[in-house]
């Protein structure tokens, strides 16, 4: 017998779910989602029909760890704690779950499919989310993974500065700047789940299109989860190329800043830096 799925006479929101699950595929064949590695969030309110509305709490009322005043009767798919990428490629709601935010802002409940606790980074990504929602950005989707190349460069100092790791990837090849107009925002280490590491975050994800946690990974934002996906993996394709001419033993010589400014003025690009 079938389970029981939310996602019965809902294929708009099936479609975003499986949008979700060919992402977490990517992440795992890219290698950048070993074990439980990354976590996700989306936000679905709109897809939350009269019937989602009235759906009842399968878990108890369980704090976010924060009040997150423009989260207000919101949905959110949100990954599941200690899930695997892989798992959720196959089946998002057997890796995940549904979430829906109560009136006080600082509690929610779980109400599909199973009773399946989010991310252990559920704050950062709400606050996140919160954030989306305060811009009027109309992003909803939040994204941490681990892409190598990115993050074997932020164990060097050299490439820690924002500005300097930003400039270096957009010489790499021309889309990067085009796809990536604001770059990457270095964020010093600091421990997984921490507020200090999510209120950098915040700060950051105002400045740039990808957010890279020293010794760590990446969050991106975007409208979908493939947006959100396509902003990392632009990011650190640069990051590859770069790493592939060390390899050949020596150091890629970039694009001329001429020919960064034509393709700024071609793409009709923000003159940021
Ligand atoms: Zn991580």
């Amino acid at each position: 017998m079938l389970m029981e799925t939310i996602l019965i006479d809902r294929p708009e929101l099936e479609q975003e779910l499986y949008n979700v699950a060919e992402v977490a595929g990517y992440l795992w064949e890219k290698g950048w989602a070993e074990r439980n590695g990354g976590n996700l969030t989306l936000n679905i309110t709109e897809y939350a029909d009269e019937q989602m509305r009235a759906l009842p709490a399968i878990s108890p009322v369980l704090p976010i760890g924060k009040t997150l005043s423009n989260l207000k009767g919101c949905y959110f798919y949100c990954k599941g704690t200690g899930k695997r990428m892989r798992d959720l490629a196959v089946a998002p709601l057997c890796a995940g779950s549904i979430i829906r935010i109560l009136d006080d802002c600082a509690t929610y409940e779980i109400i599909a499919d199973e009773p399946i606790l989010p991310t252990s980074e559920l704050p950062s990504h709400l606050a996140l989310q919160d954030y989306m929602i305060a811009t009027g950005s109309g992003y909803k989707a939040t994204l941490h993974t681990h892409p190598i190349e990115l993050v074997a460069l932020s164990h060097s100092k050299e490439y820690l500065d924002s500005e300097r790791l930003t400039k270096i990837l957009w010489s790499m090849i021309p889309e990067t700047l085009a796809f990536a107009p604001l770059g990457i925002g270095v964020v010093p280490y600091a421990l997984p789940s921490s507020v200090e590491l999510a209120d950098a975050t915040l700060e950051m994800i105002e400045h740039y299109d990808v957010v890279l946690w020293e010794k760590h990974g990446t969050v991106a934002v975007g409208k979908d989860m493939m947006e959100a996906f396509d902003q990392t993996d632009v990011l650190n394709k640069a990051a590859a190329i770069y790493m592939t001419a060390k390899n050949f033993g020596f150091t890629a010589e970039g694009m001329t800043p001429e020919a960064v400014q034509e393709i700024r003025t071609v793409f009709n690009l923000p003159n940021k830096r």
